[in-house]
């Protein structure tokens, strides 16, 4: 057989790939990754013995690619904690960079004009959370609509409001008594529900909240807020009413005000949940 024959080189290459495996076997790689896709031109314009050396090696240098890029676009997991300044806002922060927070006051600086996912783009404001910063009880929504992006404040729309009657008229409490917040920060657009990577984005930022106000009974209200806080996909029709642990902490998944606004008959569904958590705070 020729040395440079299409035979020869293929069995160079076949050795070399067997080489490289066992390097990567040695460095305790076990198995290879899944190629990308790759556009190659059609197999016509491809002259006779030509295609199936080359798709090999390139198959080689598309594999070290996609390794290298693992290494550097890992997703960051939902513990990762943003960065310490608007400046950086937009690269992504260690859980160190919160770990120093303590009060509300100093996350609010660390969220800094956050940039860490796409909502910022047509937020008009960061809609940071409002209330007690001693709270017994805590409200987390899904996210800020139009009036909640316009003003600043948590649950001010038609939804906020109903959310208001229910504190004052049905649990005989204010709005400043409890504290309220949302899964997300800022408005999706057309309020669409948020992305999974955008309610991971922003995640660390409730945890933060809770964790310095550290109440004793949370109601997450709606689907998005049960789910991101318990980490199961299970209905919120199936979720609600039955009490649930976050970190220590009771919570009582409820339906949100904004489907109460659709269905009201559902009122009643939700006044249960609360008398059961104002039976835990010792309020009924
Ligand atoms: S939604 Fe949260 S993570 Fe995304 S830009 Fe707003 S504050 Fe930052």
């Amino acid at each position: 057989m020729a040395a440079d024959s299409p035979h020869a080189r293929l069995a160079q290459i076949t050795h070399s790939l067997h080489a490289y495996a066992k390097e990567l076997q040695a460095g305790g790689v076990e198995g290879f990754p899944p190629a990308p896709s790759v556009t190659h031109p059609p197999s016509s314009t491809i002259p006779a013995g030509q295609d199936s050396p080359g798709s090999i090696a390139d198959s080689r240098v598309e594999m070290v690619e996609y390794q290298s890029q693992q290494a550097t676009d890992a997703p960051a997991p939902t513990t990762t904690f943003p960065a310490s300044d608007a400046a950086a806002s937009t690269a992504p922060a260690g859980e160190a960079s919160l770990a120093a927070v303590n009060t509300l006051a100093e996350l609010r600086t660390e969220i800094g004009d956050c940039q860490r996912c796409r909502l910022c783009e047509r937020r008009n404001t960061i809609v940071f959370g409002v209330g007690n910063p001693d709270a017994e009880i805590m409200f987390i929504g899904e996210g800020p609509g139009y009036e909640e992006d316009k003003q600043g404040e948590p649950f001010v729309g038609r939804a906020g409001q109903l959310l208001t009657q229910i504190i004052t008229k049905g649990m005989q409490m204010q709005r400043s008594d409890v504290y309220i917040a949302n899964v997300v920060k800022c408005r999706p657009p057309e309020n669409r529900n948020p992305e999974p990577d955008e309610i991971a984005a922003c995640e660390p930022f409730l945890a933060k909240q809770l964790e310095i106000i550290r109440p004793k009974v949370i109601i997450a209200l709606g689907k998005f807020a049960a789910q991101t806080l318990l980490k199961d996909a299970t209905p919120i029709t199936r979720l609600r009413g039955k009490w649930q642990s976050y970190h220590g902490i009771k919570l009582m998944p409820t339906l949100h005000p904004a489907y109460l606004l659709r269905n009201p008959k559902d009122k009643r569904l939700v006044w249960e949940d609360i008398k059961a958590v104002l039976r835990e705070i010792g309020r009924l």
